[in-house]
């Protein structure tokens, strides 16, 4: 059955939605209080602010450092080195504890930083140590890390993936089929500010539903902290995304937004559209009618 989720970075819980998630500690490093009926986000190795504290800490390439502002990379953030032991020592406990105070664990960010990362000396020294390739290398080292959070993880365990199918494993270490004995359910984050063409998203979630041996749910970007109403997907864009990816076979969709005011804005605006909402009707599908009668419910709900 179709699951809609909200996704903020207030806890705010929006109604409409089947479960809420907040960003307990987002890529800024800032650790929020997590809240006993919400599902907690972890941004795991991206983290500014301990980057700032730890400069050596930060993942190394070729192509230099996994910071803000190294272009080579789409970082907006400091990514630590995923094979730091004092730091991940301190994130196990972090999600342990988290785990405890909420409802389970949405985690992003739990891989290496880039292609090309991270070459730093003690990582240098564990991939020769290994006898491995390096790509073979990277995923050892990301799915083992997995594994010791699985055991620490009492409640669900959500991994986000990148909207990368393909190159994920030569960009982050990742393999699917590793994280999908882990993961109850995979989130695939398909933020974007608009969604003009909404056939690159379909493809992307018909690629993912071929390959994901778990269910997977796709989060849509609709309104972040700071940003303008021109700088947002408009609301046809974000009811057209959804549909054309829930006939792909997903399981769920998440909203992200700063928090409750810009999610009911949006809601407001989708019951508003009824003639776009009966025409993706047509877009065949029990998900598509699924999703789109979710939508129909936000009726009662928001005046
Ligand atoms: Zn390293």
């Amino acid at each position: 059955m179709m699951k809609f989720g909200s996704f903020t970075f207030q806890p705010q819980k929006p109604m409409g939605f089947d479960f809420h998630v907040f960003r307990v500690k987002p890529e800024t490093g800032l650790r929020l209080k997590p809240m006993q009926d919400m599902h907690s986000n972890i941004a795991v190795f991206a983290d500014t602010h301990t980057g700032k504290e730890h400069p050596d800490w930060i993942s190394q390439s070729p192509l230099g450092l996994a910071k803000f502002g190294n272009n080579n990379f789409n970082l907006y953030w400091s990514v630590i080195c995923a094979t730091q032991p004092e730091y991940r020592e301190d994130q196990l406990k972090y999600i342990a504890d988290v785990d405890r105070q909420s409802q389970g664990i949405w985690l992003n960010s739990q891989y290496f930083a880039e292609h090309g990362h991270c070459t730093c000396p003690r990582c240098q020294k564990l991939y020769k140590k290994s006898g491995l390739s390096w790509l073979e290398w990277r995923r050892k080292e990301v799915t083992d890390y997995i594994a010791q959070i699985r055991d620490v993880v009492k409640k669900d365990l959500v991994l986000s993936i990148q909207p990368d199918p393909v190159s994920s494993l030569e960009r982050y270490g990742v393999n699917f089929d590793d994280f999908a004995k882990y993961a109850d359910v995979f989130n695939v984050v398909m933020f974007s500010k608009n969604y003009a063409t909404p056939w690159y998203w379909e493809m992307l979630a018909r690629g993912f539903k071929k390959i994901l041996k778990k269910p997977f749910y796709i989060s849509l970007y609709v309104y972040g902290p700071g940003d303008a109403p021109q700088d947002v997907p408009t609301t046809q864009e974000l009811l057209t995304v959804t549909a054309r990816c829930a006939r792909s076979g997903a399981d769920g969709f998440l909203y992200l937004t700063d928090g409750e005011k810009e999610i009911v804005d949006f809601q407001k605006e989708a019951i508003e559209k009824r003639e776009l909402r009966e025409k993706l009707r047509t877009y065949g599908g029990k998900e598509v009618q699924e999703a789109l009668d979710k939508i129909a419910e936000w009726e009662k709900i928001v005046k």
